[in-house]
This record gives C-alpha cells, structure tokens and sequence, in this order.
C-alpha cells in the first residue's frame, strides 16, 4: 500500500484542486451559503475516518471497529446540544436537504401535505418543489412574502393554513433577510394542528451565537446544514425533542441513507467546537454587522433592497428598480469577472425567470471569516455598485479586480 499525495497519483485533479484554493484565496466569496473553515474542520474531513462503516448510533452499531467513531459523533452530539440547546440531535444526515428528507419521512406519509415558502419568495427545493423528492411525494403548497414589505405574510399564512389544512408548515429560508418570528408560525402550526419545522440551514451560526432568535424549543423540528453560517464540517443535522428522537434516528438511518459520513462528523464536531468559543459570537455579530453596513452602501448607491434591508447575513438586491435592463445573471457574470463571486437571485414578484432573474443575493459569513470588516463593507459595495453599473465595461471590471485582489492580498486566506 502506497501513502502517495494526490499530486504524486492525480496531476490533473491537484491542479484543480490548487486552482480552487487561489480562486477562493484571490476573489470575495460572497455566496450567501458559503463559508471558509478552519484547517482544523478541513483536516479532520479529509481524515481516516472516510474509511469507517459506522452504521447505527454510538453504542448500537451494526459493525465492529466503532469505538473512535463513537467518541467523534458523541462529540458532535454533545457540542450541538449546548451550541443550540437542543434536547435530541442527530448528526448524520449527509446534508440539509436530507436533514430535511428525515424529518418528513419520521411524521407524514406520502401525499400528506406540506405548506412551505415559495422558491422565488426565498424558500429552498426540499421544501417541496416539484423537481425535489419532497415535491413527487408530498401534497404542497406555497406561501408567500408580503409583496409592499418583503416580510413573511404571516398573516397570509395563517389564512392559507386554515384552508389547505397542511400536516406540516415549514419555515426558515434560503433567500429571506430578515429576521423569522418562529412563534408565529408555530402558533399557526398548533391552530391547524400540523407540525413545524424550521429550517435553519442559512442561519445556523447566527442562532448559536444568539444574534438571530432560535426555534429551538418552538419548533417540532430544527434542521440545518453545518457547513454555511456554523462553518463546520459539510452536512446536515436535525434537532428535535426526546420524544421524537427514535423516529427521527430511524428516518436518518436505515430510512434515508446507509453509512453516515463519519470524516464530515468529526469536521461537525470541530466547527461545533471552534463555534463554542466567544470569538466565534463576535464572529457572528460581525457577520450581521458586515450585511448591514454592506446594505446601506449599496443603498446609499441607488440599489433597492427586498424588504428595505436585512437582520441576517445575506442581502437580496432587486435590481429592477435601479437597473432595469441589467439582469441578475448580467450583474453575475460581471461581478464574478471583477473578482466578486455571488449568484442571481429571484425575487418577490419576479417578472423574469428562475435561469435569468432579477435579483442578487450577497452573503458575508465567508468575508466576515477573512477579517472583512466595517472599512472593507465601504470599497465592496461600492466597486458592486459600480462593476453592475457598468458590467459591459472590461476595463472597469479590470480595475475592480485588481482592487479586489489588493482587498483579498490584505487579508490572506490559508496562509503558508
Ligand atoms: C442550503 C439549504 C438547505 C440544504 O442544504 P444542502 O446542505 O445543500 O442540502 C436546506 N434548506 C435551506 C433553507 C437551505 O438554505
């Protein structure tokens, strides 16, 4: 058996392995799902554990060998417990969506139904669209944001809960700036008596460190991704109270999938622990900060914001009224050429298409973790506003690249 580096074996993939870290080191990863982690959550995922059949749940394993593996997902377990005060978690799940896959599959049956936001609105495809699972198995419906305000229709929602009569109300979002009032869908939730799950794959982080309210203890069931706002190892988790916690576990395993990842749990468990320290709350105030010195620079340069601003991490910019004939997937592509990855975005009322909408949305957890901070917020939004403003122009997005790359030479990314 050889110990060979991927380079030794793999030229082609090493170099574009060695591309993607300078892609990431020399541009703003504004996606507003991404992150950077630690070298730390990067080495214990490309651990031996990637080895390691674990099937089952510390101490009930279907295979012998699982002692190490215990201790890591106990670990996992422990330090999700206290980051979000949950009674039950489960660790497993390969990623958010099939966090949520297990959540469905422990309370509905097939064409049981879901009422769910609405993907143009700010929701997320496993929330029951129909070219995801959720959508061919279950009986869904949308609701929608307020079109005046960009807030969650709350009481729209309550209304339409009380005619669909749905077994489960989902909340928790992929594109919604502001703050959810967990409460209030919960109490919508009880008055129609279906279950509630929030989903919390963007905002994980924000909700450990307390700046972004929790539905834990509101909701029937939390679910999220660990590798967004958290900045932990790739995957999904599902949080729930005792007496839910056997449906879950065998929704997750042997209901959804087989082995569990076990290398991504022990980079969960040492993200989860990097995120109990109070520089990652500082962390997290910041990233929130960052979004809102962000949104008012861009304001302050004519773009209009859905819902006139954010509580959260991420910005969804309407670019229908300040640029009416830029598309999102123009200001896309102009930006990524300027050094300044983000995506398009549809948004409420979207008059274009999914492929081609009018929208983008822009993140700062991945930023925010290269040391962004109030000063840079200033020269990113303005060199957005200007490359969308002149996204035909080379030579401006030339020179915005350049200014970029000085930004990002400033505060390096994996050093050494
Ligand atoms: C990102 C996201 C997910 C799913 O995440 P994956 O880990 O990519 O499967 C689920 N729900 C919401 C609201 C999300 O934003």
């Amino acid at each position: 058996m050889q110990y060979d580096t991927v380079r030794e074996v793999d030229p082609e993939i090493a170099d574009a392995l060695e591309r993607e870290v300078d892609r990431q080191r020399e541009g703003l990863q504004m996606i507003a799902s991404e992150n950077h982690v630690s070298r730390a959550v990067m080495e214990a995922q490309s651990s031996a554990l990637t080895n390691k059949y674990a099937e089952g749940y510390p101490g009930k394993r279907y295979y012998a060998g699982c002692e190490h593996a215990d201790r890591v997902e106990e670990l996992a377990i422990s330090r999700a417990k206290e980051l979000w005060g949950a009674d039950h978690v489960n660790v497993q799940p390969h990623s958010g969506s099939q966090a949520n896959m297990g959540v469905y599959l422990a309370v509905l049956d097939p064409s049981d139904k879901i009422l769910s936001l609405d993907l143009t609105h700010g929701g997320h495809l496993s929330h029951g669209h129909p070219a995801n699972f959720a959508g061919q198995l279950f009986e869904v419906e949308q609701y929608e944001v307020d079109p005046e305000t960009g807030y969650i229709d709350y009481e729209g929602l309550a209304a339409q809960a009380d005619e669909f009569d749905p077994d489960m109300i989902v909340s928790g979002y992929s594109a919604y700036p502001r703050e959810v009032e967990w409460e209030r869908v919960q109490e919508v939730a009880e008055d129609t008596g279906a279950y509630h799950m929030a989903d919390i794959a963007h905002i994980t982080g924000l909700v450990a460190a307390g700046v972004h309210g929790s539905p834990v203890g509101i909701a029937d069931f939390v679910t999220g991704s660990t590798h967004k706002t958290i900045r932990s190892g790739r995957g999904g988790i599902i949080m729930c109270e005792e007496e839910y916690a056997d449906d879950i576990d065998s929704a997750v395993f042997p209901g959804a999938q087989g082995g569990p990842l076990m290398h991504n749990v022990a980079g969960k468990a040492v993200g989860f622990e990097e995120a109990l320290s109070s520089e990652f709350e500082e962390y997290a105030t910041r990233v929130v900060e960052n979004a809102k010195t962000l949104g008012e620079v861009l304001q302050e340069h004519g773009f209009s914001l859905v819902s006139g601003g954010t509580d959260t991490h991420l910005l969804l910019v309407d670019l229908r009224d300040s640029h009416p004939d830029t598309t999102g997937g123009d200001a896309e592509d102009a930006l990524e050429d300027a050094g300044i990855v983000l995506n398009a975005n549809t948004v409420p009322g979207e008059t274009r298409s999914a492929f081609n909408p009018s929208g983008i949305r822009a993140g700062t957890p991945a930023i925010t973790t290269r040391g962004f901070g109030e000063e840079e917020m200033q020269s990113v939004g303005d060199a957005i506003a200007r490359v969308v403003e002149h996204h035909d122009d080379e030579t401006v997005r030339n020179e915005i690249r350049e200014e970029i790359r000085a930004l990002c030479d400033a505060h390096p990314l994996y050093d050494e």
